[in-house]
This record gives structure tokens, sequence and C-alpha cells, in this order.
């Protein structure tokens, strides 16, 4: 049976990864500090026999017993509001938390997945986003500090790799979405969603003709499982490339909640991509991986899970 450790295991796209691995048959370790991940993401599967959880704050030293097979790393503040109210644990969990990881993976020869980001192409110049693109990231503006870090937590996976020979791999992952998303993380889809269902206005930042490539939750973790399993080294795009602007997504999410909703206009954030859209070629012809969900698939199992959530919330 394999072992597998999950940093940030309690978070949106780290509990969708237990829930996966617990499936296929795995033993999950799952590791969170809590600081943007909620217990409620994985309150199902505590007393499974082959789940636990341990509190944690990957930033300091990482002592795990006996021996693991897999560490994927998915520790990090993820969505900008997060990342803007918690720079420094931000740069120090994709800088330290990244090095602890690397170290634990090499002491027990565990291959080793860093979720990194779209965000490492900054505001980017080519358009779509290929790999082998380097981005355009300004290291001194607010947004920097979760640019900076995944960027130096992909320099230094691929240091361990090349100096330490550990078995890694580097998933550059765009826009997901799906159940589990907290209500309040302030990205655009939950925040939408939340005001669609209540008749609030949707606050649109800057004129909303800024784009994103939405991947539904299902799809990523599949391709986070290719990944792992395959022999790629050098950074691979996971994302749907399927583009719309954010004023077009924000009607189609109105319309999904037969809403009366209408769209306010709030200033753009500073360093806010323009555009974003993965070239997912490498994914598809070295993991053999597409996305399968459509966004209007996506969005309507999304919508269901917020409609449930939102009278919990509001109840508290
Ligand atoms: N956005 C918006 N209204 C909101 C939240 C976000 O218009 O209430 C915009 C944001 O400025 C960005 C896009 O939606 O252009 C996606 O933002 P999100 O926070 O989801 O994540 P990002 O893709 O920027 O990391």
């Amino acid at each position: 049976m394999e072992r597998t450790l999950i940093t940030g295991g309690a978070g949106f796209l780290g509990s969708h990864l237990c829930d996966y691995f617990v499936l296929k048959g795995h033993q999950v370790i799952c590791m969170d500090n809590l600081l943007t991940g909620n217990m409620e993401n994985i309150s199902h599967l505590i007393g499974h026999e082959r789940f636990s959880f341990i509190k944690y704050d990957v930033v300091e030293f990482i002592y795990v017993q006996g021996h693991l097979d897999n560490i994927l790393h998915f520790a990090s503040p993820a969505s900008p509001n997060d990342y803007l109210n918690f720079p420094i644990h931000t740069l120090k969990v994709g800088s330290l938390g990244t090095h602890k990881a690397l170290g634990l993976a090499k002491e027990k020869k565990a291959r080793f997945l860093l979720a990194s980001t779209s965000e490492v192409y900054g505001d980017p110049l080519v358009h779509p986003q290929k790999e082998e693109y380097a981005g355009n990231v300004d290291p001194v503006n607010p947004r920097g500090v979760y640019d900076e870090a995944k960027r130096f937590a992909e320099a230094i996976t691929m240091a361990y790799h090349r100096s330490h020979q550990v078995d890694t791999r580097i998933a550059r992952i765009f826009n997901t979405y799906g159940p589990k998303m907290r209500l309040n993380d302030g990205r655009a889809l939950p925040t939408f969603m939340v005001q669609a269902l209540k008749g609030d206005d949707l606050t649109v930042f800057g004129d909303g003709s800024q784009t994103r490539s939405f991947c539904y939750i299902s799809d990523m973790v599949e391709g986070i499982y290719s990944l792992l399993y395959s022999g790629e080294h050098l950074p691979i795009n996971l994302g749907n490339p399927d583009e719309i602007s954010i004023s077009d997504f924000a009607q189609e999410i109105i319309a999904l909640a037969g809403s009366k909703s209408r769209i306010t206009y709030k200033p753009l954030p500073s360093h806010d991509p323009k555009v974003r859209q993965p070239d997912i070629t490498q994914a598809k012809t070295l993991l053999g991986w597409n996305p399968k969900v459509s966004r209007k698939d996506g969005l309507r199992k999304t919508v269901e899970y917020f409609k449930k959530k939102i009278p919990e919330a509001l109840n508290r």
C-alpha cells in the first residue's frame, strides 16, 4: 500500500486530493496548519483506517514516522485575498515550507509533486501560456509574494532533483473551481456565486475584459494524479483552456443561479493579470490528460454546493 503525505490537505484542492488518493487505496496523511484550510473539508475522512490528519505548519522541520512513497506539496494560501492578507506566511511556506517538504522527500526517497501556479507567468505577455514562457512578474508588487514564492519553490524543486536526484514533479495549476471552495475566499467564482444566490450585485473588478480559464476540480485531480505517475520533471501546465472574460463569466453565473442580480464595477487590483489561458499541449501529449468537464456542467455542479452552503453560513 502506498503512503502519501498531502501538505495543505485541508484546503480546497488538497482535500479533493485526500479523497481521491484514499479512493485509490493509498494511506493518506493530511498535514495542514488550518490557516486557510478547513477541517470541514476532510471531516468525512476522520476515522477512516487509511486516513490521518496532523495539524502542523510545514514551515517548521517536518517529521513523519515510517516510509512515504509520495509527497504532494499543496500547502499555501492560494487566493489573492489570502496571500495579500498573509504575505509573509505565503513567502515562508513557498520557500521554507517547500525546502522542508523536499528534505523529507529526499530522506524518505519519496516522489515529490509541487503545486505551482499560473501565477509564475505573472501578467503574461505571451498568450496562451506555454511552459517555456518565463513570465512577467514584478517582485515588489503586493501580488508578487505569491508569484515569487512559487517561482522560488519551482527553482528549489528542480535543484533538489538535479543535485539530490529527488524524483520531483511540478504542476502549474491554472484557475480551478468546484465544491469545497471557501464562500468568502475573495476569488471571482465563490464571490459571484454568493452574490448571485443572495441577489446582491456582482462585483466585477476593472472593466471585466480580463480573462481566465476555469478547470473543474475532478479534471484537475486526475491531471495531478497522471503527472505524479509520469516521469516528467519539468513544469507541466494543468488547466482547462476554455477562456472567458470576467464580465461574461459573471453573466453566466447570474443566468445559472436564475438571479436578478446586476453587475457593479470596482477598481482592478494592482497587477491583476489581463489574460490567462493554459497551453496544455504538454499535458495532452506527455500525460494523455485532457479536461473533460465543460464549464456549463462544472458550474451546474458547483452552484448546488453553494446553494447548500449559503443558508448554513447565514445560520451560524
Ligand atoms: N474578480 C472580480 N470580482 C471579484 C473577485 C475577482 O472581478 O469579486 C476578478 C479579479 O480581478 C480577476 C479575476 O476576477 O481578474 C479572477 O480573480 P480570482 O481572485 O478568482 O483569481 P486570479 O485568477 O486573479 O488568481
